[in-house]
């Protein structure tokens, strides 16, 4: 237990660095207190500060000839704790609170790694200091800013890098207390989408005569779907990879359903499952999609201005398969305004990144299933894909190993938003799942 409260006091010094990445703030600070831990506990570490943000590598050697390799993925930044006022505790002091602990990053991801620094630190006392696998540690530092230079870091450090498996940031238990492990998650591009029909604000008579950038760019957002819920730009849904039997078999069986989405979010209009007929899970974890974020254009405040606005702007996204390439899909969407005679519609990319999904009967992901189920007495929830998105693709282009994301959080751990928490059980349970999976190794 001593080993345990020393990372607690290692996850409170993490907690009190606002390592924010949007603010690219506190950064290098959060990665030399990670890397001093790992050596510390005898890792090889490699320090880059090329970047903003900088990544430590850190490798637990294994004397065993041909021991197999785990890498395991986590991330030191956080995310803003804005509004501070939402917050019944300091954000940026690890407070404990009836077994929870609170604190920004407690869930996403600090704790996560210093949990798998505890297991790590009671298996080596245990075991005479000797490990039966090699184990690197992959910590970033720009995971909640999309994960900007990871490609780029992989691809230089690409000869310190293989693996048999990798166990990915972060998971946790479901709203009915199952263990869920995620293996893959949809890619993302994003873009702004920009209307100018004038060079300034026109008075509104006009509207007899011209057309408003605020409706001309509500026509082209339209565009995008049609009636039943699809998407309406030719050859969007060409290249999706097509779920496999065990894939559609997983999703299948998760606990989701269509009145209880309804319900819990008070939905009022009809679900595009609901108009066209497709299954619901299969839409929400193998299709992708097209969101409008926001949209901005003429006059919002009290009152009447009657105005004919010139420009209108909407950040807009679209969430990706795996075999969907952003900037491809991206083209696409601006070939259809194109064909639409919306070609006044700018279209501006922010971020992009690609979807994976990990091959769910792999023999090292059905490891971590069994061991999962033997220690929580309880066949896990397994998930092919979380509809969410996430770096795995960068990960397993350099590491080409399945990846399996389990962890700390559960359905009230509020990740992203004030009162972020953890219950401190949970906490442990993922430290003595991480020995179990080492342990798994010997021979
Ligand atoms: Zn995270």
């Amino acid at each position: 237990m001593e080993i345990r409260k020393q990372y607690i006091e290692l996850l409170r010094e993490l907690i009190a660095i606002p390592s924010v990445s949007a603010k690219e703030a506190y950064l290098p600070e959060a990665a030399h207190l990670i890397a001093d831990a790992f050596r510390g506990l005898g890792a090889d570490v490699i320090y880059d500060d090329t970047y903003f943000a900088p990544f430590v590598l850190a490798t637990f050697q294994s004397k065993v000839p041909n021991a197999k390799q785990l890498v395991i993925y986590n991330h030191y930044d956080v995310q803003p704790a804005e509004p501070l006022d939402l917050w019944a505790t300091d954000a940026w002091t690890l407070t404990e609170k009836n077994g929870k602990l609170y604190g920004r990053g407690v869930d996403d991801d600090k704790g996560n790694l210093t949990a798998r620094l505890s297991a790590i630190a009671e298996y080596l006392t245990e075991h005479n200091n000797q490990l039966p696998i090699n184990i690197t540690f992959i910590v970033e530092g720009s995971e909640e800013t999309s994960s900007r230079h990871l490609d780029d870091y992989l691809a230089k450090h690409h000869h310190h890098l293989s693996a048999d498996l990798v166990i990915w940031e972060s998971g946790g238990k479901n709203v009915n207390e199952e263990i869920e492990i995620f293996g893959g998650n949809k890619g993302i591009v994003t873009f702004d989408m920009t209307a100018k029909t004038a060079n300034n604000d026109l008075h509104s008579s006009l509207s007899a005569i011209v057309d408003s950038a605020s409706l001309r760019l509500s026509q082209a957002i339209a565009s995008l779907f049609d009636h039943h819920g699809n998407i309406a730009v030719p050859h969007f849904y060409d290249d999706i990879a097509i779920p496999n039997a065990r894939e559609k078999q997983l999703v299948a069986a998760l606990p989701l359903t269509r009145d209880s989405l309804i319900t819990q979010h008070g939905i009022k209009v009809p679900l595009y499952t609901d108009r066209n007929g497709d299954d619901l899970k299969e839409t929400l974890y193998f299709k992708p999609t097209i969101n409008i974020e926001g949209i901005q254009s003429g006059y919002n405040s009290a009152g009447v201005k009657t105005v004919l606005p010139a420009t209108a702007t909407a950040k807009a996204e679209a969430r990706l398969v795996p075999n969907m390439d952003p900037d491809v899909t991206l083209q696409r969407i601006k070939d259809h305004l194109q064909e639409q005679g919306l070609s006044d519609i700018v279209v501006t990319k922010t971020l992009g990144q690609p979807g994976y999904r990990s091959d769910m009967s792999d023999s090292e992901i059905l490891r971590v299933i069994d061991i999962t189920a033997h220690y929580y007495k309880a066949q896990p929830i397994v998930i092919p894909t979380s509809p969410g998105t996430g770096p795995m693709f960068y990960i397993h282009e350099a590491l080409q190993a399945p990846i399996a994301s389990l962890g700390i959080g559960y359905s009230h751990a509020l990740d992203h938003a004030p009162n972020e928490n953890i219950r401190l059980t949970d906490y442990n349970q993922h430290i003595d799942v991480i020995k179990e999976l080492i342990r798994s190794y010997e021979l």
